[in-house]
């Protein structure tokens, strides 16, 4: 940390920033997500909101985050942060943070959101609250949200209104319960947030326009890496895109009497619609679908347009995953199952029978449309 540099003075920090993170020149779902989030709470601070873009050669990226809310893009440039380091972008970022002194401080909680967010905050001397899945600052606004999202007695609570610390909520005790956590000590208050929670706003091609795009001096040498990457190679497998989909059908531990078999059904159902193939926990813990399948606490937080639940429950842990979905369709064979009370249309009965008919009554439907 600097020597002039003091994370308790809580007066001297002001504005919102996103890490607009970017891999091979495209820019993550989640720093739109960030972006449309962060406007929210710069609008109830009465701040700017800032993203940082680091890589080589990026600044083209920044209208594309302008036309998602941000005022200001801060874009880092150098050969030396072409590929994510560890110690490239934390010795940027936490530089730049050192300057500009933001009060709240936003990351996806991708794999690199994970790994650079703790190493920002130990250096900067701020505490991180990991995984959000809910943010306020406007106190009446997070009464509002526990209103509806708590069994808390909220109007028998004493609030102090005009408290504008960051209420950065999360899921604790496996997803039995919510957490809400505040830094109010130190600043810039840090959250990474999950990829897929946060509503991407609209795309607006005059913000686009008008963003202001900052390129800072910094410093960086070869001096500044403890590793090098000597290149990046693409696995080889193709990783199921959940997060971008607008349509998943999921198996769950209803297939487990055929599993190959409620494999094929799901996916070809998934292929029918144009989607992709997810799975409850149990799916992938038993081996049946590798990890990039997992919806879910502890896989991915999904928002497709449709999402069909083959043989699942509905587990708060998988609710946690997909119940902002735009519509749920459940097939189990027990009436009682929860995932029905959550389900926009439930149908009760054996997925291996009910899929098979799905998938014909779609087939038909189209010849039929085709035909006219
Ligand atoms: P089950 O709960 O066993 O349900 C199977 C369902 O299939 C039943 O409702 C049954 O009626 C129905 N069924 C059976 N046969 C048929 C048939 N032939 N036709 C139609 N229906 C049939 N789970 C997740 O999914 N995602 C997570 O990210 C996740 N994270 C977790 C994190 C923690 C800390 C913990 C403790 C648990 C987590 N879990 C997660 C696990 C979760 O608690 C449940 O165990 C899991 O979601 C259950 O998966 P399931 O619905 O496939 O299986």
């Amino acid at each position: 940390m600097a020597a002039n540099y003091n994370s308790a003075d809580i007066a001297a920090f002001k504005n919102v920033w996103v890490f607009c993170e970017q891999r091979q020149g495209k820019l993550m779902q989640t720093s739109m997500e960030l972006i449309s989030e962060g406007r929210r709470l710069a609008d109830e601070l009465h701040v700017d909101l800032c993203g940082i873009l680091l890589g080589d050669n990026v600044a083209d990226m920044a209208k594309d985050l302008g036309a998602y809310g941000a005022d200001k893009i801060y874009v880092c440039e150098s050969p030396l942060l072409k590929d994510y380091t560890t110690d490239g972008y934390t010795k940027v970022i936490v530089d730049m943070i050192e300057e500009y002194k933001p009060e709240v401080m936003l990351f996806g909680a991708s794999n690199i959101g994970r790994d650079l967010a703790p190493r920002c905050a130990a250096r900067l001397h701020t505490g991180l609250c990991a995984d959000c899945t809910h943010l306020d600052v406007d106190v009446e606004g997070y009464v509002q949200f526990l209103r509806g999202a708590s069994t808390l007695d909220v109007d028998s609570m004493e609030w102090d209104y005009a408290n504008r610390d960051l209420k950065m909520t999360r899921p604790a005790f496996g997803g039995h319960l919510m957490a809400t956590i505040i830094c109010p000590r130190f600043r810039p208050a840090m959250a990474t947030v999950r990829p897929g929670v946060m509503k991407k706003g609209k795309y607006d091609a005059a913000k686009a326009a008008a963003v202001e795009v900052i390129k800072p001096e910094f410093s960086l040498t070869e001096a500044d890496f403890q590793t090098k990457v000597l290149s990046v190679e693409k696995a080889a497998r193709k990783i199921v895109d959940l997060i971008g989909a607008d349509i998943i059908v999921s198996v769950g531990r209803g297939i487990a009497s055929d599993v190959e078999g409620g494999i094929k059904l799901g996916q070809e159902l998934a292929d029918l619609l144009g989607g992709v193939l997810g799975g409850s926990r149990v799916t992938i813990d038993s081996g049946w679908l590798s990890s990039d399948h997992q919806v879910g606490q502890t896989g991915k937080t999904v928002r497709p347009k449709l999402y069909v639940a083959l043989g699942i429950s509905g587990s708060i842990q998988h609710k946690a995953g997909m119940s902002e979905s735009g519509c749920i369709v459940a097939v189990n064979k027990n009436e009682a199952a929860p995932i029905f009370e959550i389900a926009d249309y439930g149908i009760v009965g054996d997925l291996f029978k009910v899929t098979p008919m799905l998938i014909e009554s779609i087939k038909a439907m189209r010849a039929e449309k085709e035909a006219r």
